[in-house]
């Protein structure tokens, strides 16, 4: 099935070919049509399966095929994401595919003035896409006005329960029409998960998507062991050797993040990391810059990189194993990206090994090992280390890097 054949508005189809996309994802493929009939749906699909263009490519030719009311009289889409990197996202989504239609969107967030989003929100917006905190406050002050709302959708919503969102959800459903379209979307499911998407859909169409292999096919991922003080060396090697590709790398906390990009630094290397200790400005720009590829190499943390759709990431490196399956298998999807193909590797210590026996476990299936001989380990330490003249008191350096005042990179 091509998009040619689907009976989108011409507008529609026109933007998807400037997008360059030959044929629907799995997701849109089964989602597309269920939608546009105004069914709910529930889908469980992972980031990275072009589960974003599967709600908007219908959501715009219901809104632009539909007569339109007074703008002014509210919002006629609403789509809740956790967190602020993913509802720019969204809203990128909804004006690209939609420039040539008459829908116009609008996201809101916290952690900037709402004086300006209640201005855009009183010019008209069809289509707004909001966090839940500030989409609370603003319905509270009233500031948004719900009752028109036609279609609401739920992105990500296991990540807007393990952010504590569940009340604020909860609450503003209350403020929406009883008949609605809804379309839940979520990476994982449990009973948690279940009691709040059925208390949302009615008559829902269940959409699954790869549920034995959370990993797409199309990414390429193993394990290395490394033991914990020798990573650094082996992720040297590894930009340097791969210097032209865009590489994403995984740390646990942002303790670790500032450590790694300093020391990264000391051997000529250009990073930038992402994490919950920078402004919302900073982690923007940041983005910005490793979007364009001016940054080659970008260093995240698990919650600041949730969701997050960058194109053409073609090597993750989890340079600290996730502390659970779905983290991995979140962190080695920000690769492989609808189809193109990633590359994703994951450093494990001697440490470590117990929690990678469980992220195995949980994916039903043993990830695939890197072999390096004896001679290259220590072949990559030598020469790493004797590049790096004193490693030692470099990494003496980094270590006091957490107790520093926090200065703007790059
Ligand atoms: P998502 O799962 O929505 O985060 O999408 C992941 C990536 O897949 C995005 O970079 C999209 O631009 C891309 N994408 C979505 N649909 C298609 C498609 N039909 N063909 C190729 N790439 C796609």
């Amino acid at each position: 099935m091509k998009f040619s054949q689907y009976h989108i508005t011409e507008g529609i189809k026109k933007s998807i070919s400037k997008l360059e996309y030959k044929k629907p994802t799995d997701i849109q493929f089964k989602s597309i049509p269920p939608i546009l009939k105004g069914e709910d749906v529930l889908a469980i699909a992972q980031t990275g399966t072009g589960k974003t263009a599967a709600f908007v490519i219908p959501i715009l030719h219901l809104l632009h095929t539909r007569k339109i009311f007074g703008r002014q009289d509210g919002v006629r889409c609403l789509v809740m994401a956790p967190t602020h990197e993913l509802a720019l996202q969204i809203e990128a989504v909804f004006n690209n595919l939609g420039k040539h239609t008459r829908v116009k969107s609008f996201c809101i967030h916290g952690g900037v003035d709402q004086a300006p989003q209640i201005m855009q929100l009183d010019k008209g917006v069809d289509v707004l896409i909001a966090t839940p905190g500030r989409l609370f406050d603003l319905v509270s002050q009233g500031a948004l006005i719900l009752t028109r709302v036609e279609i609401l959708v739920l992105d990500e919503a296991d990540h807007m329960l393990d952010l504590g969102f569940i009340k604020d959800i909860r609450d503003l459903i209350r403020h929406l029409p009883k008949k609605r379209q809804t379309l839940f979307f979520s990476a994982t499911i449990n009973d948690e998960i279940k009691t709040l998407a059925y208390s949302l859909v009615t008559k829902a169409i269940r959409i699954q998507i790869s549920p034995k292999d959370p990993v797409a096919k199309n990414i390429k991922h193993a394990v290395a062991f490394i033991e914990m003080d020798d990573k650094r060396f082996f992720l040297e090697y590894l930009i340097k050797s791969n210097d032209e590709q865009k590489m994403l790398i995984f740390v646990r906390t942002k303790v670790r993040a500032e450590r790694v990009k300093k020391a990264l630094e000391r051997v000529d290397i250009v990073t930038d990391t992402i994490h919950s200790d920078k402004l919302q400005s900073e982690r923007e720009l940041t983005m910005k810059n490793f979007r364009k590829g001016d940054l080659k190499v970008l260093i995240a943390t698990d919650v600041s990189a949730r969701g997050i759709d960058i194109p053409n990431v073609e090597y993750v490196v989890n340079y600290d194993l996730p502390e659970t399956s779905e983290n991995y298998v979140h962190r080695v999807g920000r690769t492989g990206r609808g189809s193109q193909k990633g590359q994703a590797v994951s450093f494990c210590s001697s440490e470590e090994k117990e929690v990678l026996v469980q992220i195995e476990n949980n994916l039903g299936k043993p990830i695939e090992r890197l072999e390096i001989s004896k001679n290259d380990y220590q072949y990559t330490i030598e020469i790493s280390a004797e590049k790096s003249n004193d490693w030692k008191s470099l990494l003496k350096d980094a270590e006091e890097v957490p107790n520093r005042k926090k200065k703007k990179k790059k």
